[in-house]
């Protein structure tokens, strides 16, 4: 038998390296792109050294997942860093997720009582309400009050997917928890420094997230093939199985039959599946998976700065509308030793319907993120050399009701009998790194020694991971 895994992110990766461990057969492995990782691939930038596509921690609460990960590198060729997060807010530099008393700080002592008083309010109400939220903004004026959200949530969210009105209760609810009115005491009694669902610490592979890409090709060699700058064109289908894998590498296009007792796993993202498979699935299913299936582009400028370090902090997250990233990072924080002279600052920026931003040129979009920097006070850094990274519908959107035509979508793709769609943009899950590596052995796991009965308890199983900031 062999495994077809279309897509080289962590979720095939993943799924390599459990038929490795688990004697699963042989596998072939197309990638559309020149190198393994997907989002979270590490790339070289000139002779400046090496980076992530905007550096990635490496954390779950799931002990043995860490440890299954932990364990495709010598224990030396980790590294365990601090994380440190801030939010700018009105010229502010806070913990992040801020404190309450921080924020107190920021707006002044009436806008805070009212933000606390907000938020017992909210905390009191539902505990009398049963009536359940149907969008982001609901869901987070319910649980936190009004006055909170709106500080707090409201732009980040405007600035991330647009009007947070039009935006799924999932999002909110796998993104914020809550803290307890017990925690909210204990932070602000300060007998508590942070969230449940917080990273103090992260773990980060010397060398960046590509060592365990290179580690998985290097234990899989013998087992299958690794065919990068091939990206599939068509799936093929008859009664209910995929018959034919089409792909385009080095400008001509051919296929691959896929014989009876053959499997073909996709992490590819899923609106694209649904074209890939043409007639196979009726049209309005199509359709409406164009529709709900929103996807916004993610711009990564990459500034190259002469000092050893800009930011203080892993992750600083900007909502205010006037500075163009949402989002600042330094792979200094997280293995300093891959910049060679100076440090690699990472601006994340979103394009969307709302914020159309992909349309500027990458010397506009550097511009913007360096006036965006000097805004927030980093006015004394040498610019040595900038670059762009356009990550095109790599963010997921969750549009109100987007649940119900994901499960209908997903359903009849189960129903392919040799076939399925998994991992981040492969079941629209909006997930990180290691939930989708979690995907990709519990494919492996059940396509070993599952039978299809247990399909849906592992789909199950895979839908929800909290957010862990
Ligand atoms: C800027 C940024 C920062 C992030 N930070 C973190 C973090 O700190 N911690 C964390 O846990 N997660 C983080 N993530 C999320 C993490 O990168 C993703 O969760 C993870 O990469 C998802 O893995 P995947 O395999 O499901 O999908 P992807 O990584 O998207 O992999 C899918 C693969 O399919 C390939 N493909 C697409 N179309 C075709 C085709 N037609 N033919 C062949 N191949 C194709 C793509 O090239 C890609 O390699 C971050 C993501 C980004 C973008």
């Amino acid at each position: 038998m062999t495994i077809y895994i279309l897509g080289a992110g962590p979720a095939g990766m993943a799924v390599v390296d459990g038929l490795i461990d688990g004697n699963g057969g042989d596998f072939v492995l197309l990638e559309k792109g020149p190198c393994l990782g997907g989002l979270a691939q590490t790339v070289s930038w000139k002779n400046i050294g090496t980076h992530d596509l905007g550096p990635h921690k490496v954390f779950s609460l799931d002990e043995k997942l860490v440890d299954r990960i932990e364990n495709l590198l010598p224990i030396s060729d980790w590294l365990t860093r601090n994380k440190i997060s801030s939010i700018y807010m009105k010229g502010h530099y806070l913990p992040y997720p801020p404190s309450p008393f921080s924020l107190a700080g920021v707006f002044g002592l009436p806008s805070f009582i009212r933000m606390i008083a907000g938020f017992g309010n909210a905390r009191l109400v539902s505990l009398f309400s049963s009536k359940s939220p149907c969008t982001f903004e609901e869901d987070l004026v319910n649980r936190l009050g009004r006055p909170l959200y709106e500080v707090l949530f409201k732009p980040i969210a405007l600035k991330l997917w647009g009007d947070p009105c039009n935006l799924d209760v999932k999002l909110s609810q796998g993104r914020v928890q809550t803290p307890s009115l017990s925690e909210v005491v204990a932070r602000l009694l300060k007998l508590k420094k942070s969230s449940d669902y917080e990273a103090l610490t992260f773990r980060y592979p010397k060398g960046g997230l590509g060592r365990l890409w290179s580690a998985i090709e290097m234990k899989s060699q013998r087992h299958g093939k690794y065919l990068l700058q091939h990206k599939v064109t068509q799936l093929v289908s008859r009664k209910g199985r995929i018959q034919e894998v089409h792909y385009q590498a080095n400008g001509t296009y051919s296929k691959i039959e896929v014989k009876p007792n053959d499997y073909v796993v996709s992490t590819l993202p899923l609106r694209l599946t649904t074209k890939l498979l043409g007639d196979a699935l009726p049209n309005e299913l199509i359709e409406s998976a164009d529709e709900i299936v929103a996807l916004n582009d993610l711009l990564l400028v990459f500034l190259h700065v002469e000092q050893s370090s800009l930011l203080d902090e892993s992750w600083v997250f900007v909502p205010d509308p006037k500075i163009i990233f949402h989002r600042l990072s330094e792979q200094e924080s997280f293995d300093p030793e891959m910049i060679k002279k100076g440090s690699i600052v990472c601006c994340e920026i979103m394009s969307g319907p709302s914020r159309p931003l992909a349309e500027k040129t990458d010397e506009e979009l550097c511009a913007s993120a360096v006036k965006g920097l000097e805004r927030m006070g980093y006015s004394d850094f040498k610019l040595l050399d900038q670059h762009v990274i356009r990550l095109p519908k790599s963010y997921p959107v969750f549009r109100i009701g987007f649940e119900v035509v994901l499960e209908e979508l997903i359903q009849t793709l189960d129903q392919f009998e040799n076939f399925r769609s998994i991992g981040r943009q492969g079941a629209f899950n909006y997930i990180g790194t290691l939930d989708a590596m979690d995907i990709g052995y519990g494919f492996s796991a059940w396509l070993i020694n599952g039978d299809s009965q247990q399909w849906q308890k592992e789909r199950e199983r895979t839908n929800h991971y909290p957010v862990l900031d």
